[in-house]
């Protein structure tokens, strides 16, 4: 391509394709013992789809089922693939405490630890939970339950164990809207989480839910944008199947919103990489 042509794509809203899924469930949600027979079929699925660097990233609750031996196997198995071990750590008022003592312990093993607030006042219930968990939002003050949530984001954030915060908005997922603009709310915990380092995830799985709408909103984007804080993309799988779900439609979200890198992890080291 000559350079002419080449600066007029890069200016143009052309979707360029993705290459990295940095949120998969490889257990699902109950405890599944790593083997080759449960994460072949992951890099199978990424080769498909011209995916070449998949992060495998378990609930911290189920990582008894977590082998780095046999992620290695894996890793020898498909050289043509970076497979990143990585875990979903999470505000679980029961089993957080041992999933941040397993990340403390196994760090140095891990590529990329997600941060993510899926409880709110209820123990036994993640507000995610669709259709039940909006029942967590019933004659609440929604302005007060967003400010209440993201304040837990930076909470998290705080414990210095995690690489990058997934579903940043996740506390719309039933589809209640605060009445402040997003950004008052928002803005202390980007300013927050640009402090420390972090990272956040373009996550498609929004619009597999209520809201029907990508994780976080494009005003949070923009913002995230404008404080230059980097972004992965991601899928939250929790099937091989649902490997880079919509990947082509936040490929042309990233192109309209001018967001040409995505950054990937090694060993918790962060890099910046052209689409
Ligand atoms: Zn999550
Ligand atoms: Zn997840």
């Amino acid at each position: 391509m000559s350079s002419a042509a080449f600066s007029k794509l890069q200016q143009s809203n052309t979707p360029l394709p993705l290459f990295s899924d940095y949120h998969t469930h490889p257990q699902g949600h109950r405890v599944q013992r790593y083997t080759q027979a449960l994460l072949q079929p992951w890099a199978d699925s990424a080769r498909r789809l011209g995916l070449t660097d998949i992060a495998f990233t378990d609930h911290d609750r189920y990582h008894p089922g977590i082998d780095f031996d046999e992620i290695d196997r894996l890793r020898q198995k498909n050289p043509d693939l970076r497979i990143r071990a990585g875990i979903e750590v999470d505000n679980d008022p029961i089993h957080s405490a041992s999933g941040r003592n397993w990340i403390e312990k196994h760090w140095d093993k891990l590529d990329f630890v997600l941060g993510s607030i899926h409880f709110l006042d209820r123990a036994d219930q993640m507000f995610d939970s669709v259709p039940d968990g909006g029942a967590q939002f019933e004659g609440k003050n929604v302005d007060a339950v967003y400010t209440d949530y993201f304040r837990r984001v930076r909470e998290i954030a705080a414990t210095g164990l995690v690489d990058c915060l997934a579903h940043l908005d996740l506390i719309k997922i039933h589809g209640h809207r605060p009445d402040e603009e997003i950004g008052s709310l928002v803005n202390e915990t980007l300013d927050f989480i640009r402090a420390r380092n972090l990272a956040i995830e373009l996550s498609t799985a929004g619009w597999r839910k209520p809201v029907n709408e990508l994780y976080p909103g494009d005003r949070i984007i923009e913002l995230a944008i404008e404080k230059g804080i980097p972004f992965t993309t991601a899928s939250d799988a929790h099937s091989y199947a649902q490997l880079g779900d919509k990947f082509p439609i936040l490929a042309q979200k990233m192109a309209n919103l001018g967001l040409r890198q995505v950054c990937v992890f090694e060993k918790h080291s962060r890099s910046q990489l052209p689409l």
